[in-house]
């Protein structure tokens, strides 16, 4: 049996976004699956327009998904020479020509073609002159004239392509490049591609291509063209609707399974199954499951899904991934032991990492830096509360466990000794040591902030 060959072919002309990462992710995945091959292609002929900043920033993004590629990454730009030579086929065997045309005549026959209420074509002109290679001469590729493309989409099933609905395409410019048509087919087929798995954006190009491969005599692929994705307002998704680019919910703080958990359902279902580990897709993914219609982007779904890999996520690993972003948006370096003390405060409470790291901001304050909100300290840090959490504090520091239970122990009996509700106290002892009235629960904020500082910062409201 072949070997299951897939690929993923970016233009590294802007970042990797949502769509091509879900495309990207149904390749690895039907590879993974069959254990086939993987393979990236940066498709960066426009050079006026693909960067190495793009190319790093696509396969970072990749990496940081967890789609690695078995090979590449390969670069179109390199491989020029090997698409001239398979022009250079075509144009022996007579399945392609030189054309002599000049941009404006082309024009013009278009012209001609839509005044008469045609498909604005190339007309054939220099199909039959045997013309040879000169300046300014393209290669064109002669479509047959009369007949059908057919092939049966893994996706949409049978889809039928009047021949003359094309014309006879250029596939080599007059500098001398073989253009995108041809570099694809050429590398599909040298690669060994057997599923290509695309945006259906691409579909248009399938009946050339198909085209190119019966003329060079390459076997054909099996083809599937994923529908777009589209905003919640039915349009194609855009930067009005969210972020596009993968790395940018990186930023936000979002985890790499939850985006692939997310990306995978745009397309793809299994029943009603709506989040899948990696684990879990590799064994229930199948091409069956591709969907026929358009998905729309939903930033709530996007947000709970991310919630419950939040939840479900194990400590030390979503810790240093906190301890990331800390170092990155606000460069400070909180020890491993602290942020896994933190994180399952937040398990339920954060939607994403970014928020995660707003919430626990107080932790990772001295008690000087920590900001009070003065509103809150004025209403309730009256001066008679402060004379309770003077003493509280003297309780504290003599406490010979400093854990939740025991701060709780501590708190019943001094409630119990001077009649007051937990709620008088709640609230002063909150804002005392996190600066605002929001918190997880209140003695185990405390325990984790360790006895050091939250005594320190009971000083220092009480110097406020
Ligand atoms: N380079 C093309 C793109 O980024 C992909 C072409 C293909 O999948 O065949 O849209």
């Amino acid at each position: 049996m072949t070997q299951i060959v897939t690929r993923f072919p970016p233009s590294p002309t802007g970042y990797l976004h949502i769509g091509g990462a879900r495309t990207a992710l149904f390749n690895y995945l039907y590879a993974r699956q069959n254990d086939g091959k993987f393979i990236l292609r940066i498709e960066d002929t426009d050079q006026a327009r693909s960067t190495q900043e793009m190319t790093d920033a696509i396969i970072d993004a990749m990496h940081w998904l967890g789609l690695d590629f078995d090979e590449g990454p390969y670069f179109q730009s390199q491989r020029g020479d090997l698409y001239n030579r398979y022009v250079d086929k075509l144009l022996e065997t007579g399945a392609a020509y030189y054309c002599s045309c000049t941009p404006e005549e082309v024009d013009e026959m278009r012209e001609t073609a839509r005044a008469a209420g045609l498909k604005p074509k190339y007309n054939g002109k220099c199909r039959e002159q045997d013309l040879g290679p000169g300046p300014g001469r393209v290669v064109r590729f002669k479509t047959p004239l009369t007949g059908k493309v057919v092939f049966d989409d893994i996706i949409k099933g049978p889809i039928a392509w009047d021949v003359q609905e094309m014309d006879d395409f250029v596939i080599r410019r007059a500098d001398g490049s073989a253009i995108y048509q041809m570099a694809v087919v050429v590398d599909d087929a040298e690669m060994g591609v057997t599923h290509v798995i695309r945006g259906d954006d691409h579909q248009n190009n399938t009946p050339k291509q198909i085209l190119l491969y019966e003329a060079m005599g390459f076997p054909l692929p099996k083809f599937g063209h994923v529908p777009m994705i589209l905003g919640p307002d039915k349009k194609k998704m855009s930067k009005r609707h969210g972020a596009t680019s993968v790395m940018t919910y990186r930023e936000l703080g979002y985890l790499p399974e939850a985006m692939l958990s997310y990306l995978v359902r745009l397309g793809w279902s299994h029943g009603d199954d709506e989040l899948f580990t990696m684990a879990e897709l590799l064994q229930k993914f199948s091409l069956e499951g591709l969907g026929k219609s358009a998905s729309v982007f939903d930033m709530d779904k996007l947000n709970w899904t991310n919630s419950h890999f939040i939840k479900t996520g194990e400590v030390a690993r979503l810790a240093r991934l906190l301890g990331d972003l800390l170092q990155e948006t606000s460069g400070i370096a909180p020890e491993q032991p602290y942020l896994e003390a933190i994180v399952p405060l937040y398990q339920t409470r954060a939607k994403t990492l970014k928020e995660m790291a707003e919430q626990a901001a107080f932790f990772f304050h001295t008690a000087d830096t920590l900001p009070y909100d003065g509103a809150a300290v004025a209403k309730l840090l009256t001066p008679e509360i402060r004379g309770h959490l003077a003493v509280m504090a003297s309780r504290m520091e003599a406490l010979t466990a400093f854990d939740h239970k025991s701060l709780e122990d501590m708190a019943a009996a001094y409630l119990e000794e001077t009649g007051l509700k937990f709620k008088a106290l709640a609230q002063p002892i909150r804002v005392a040591i996190t600066g605002s009235t929001t918190s997880p629960g209140l003695f185990e904020t405390m325990e984790v902030l360790g006895r050091e500082r939250t005594l320190a910062r009971f000083q220092k409201a009480l110097t406020l």
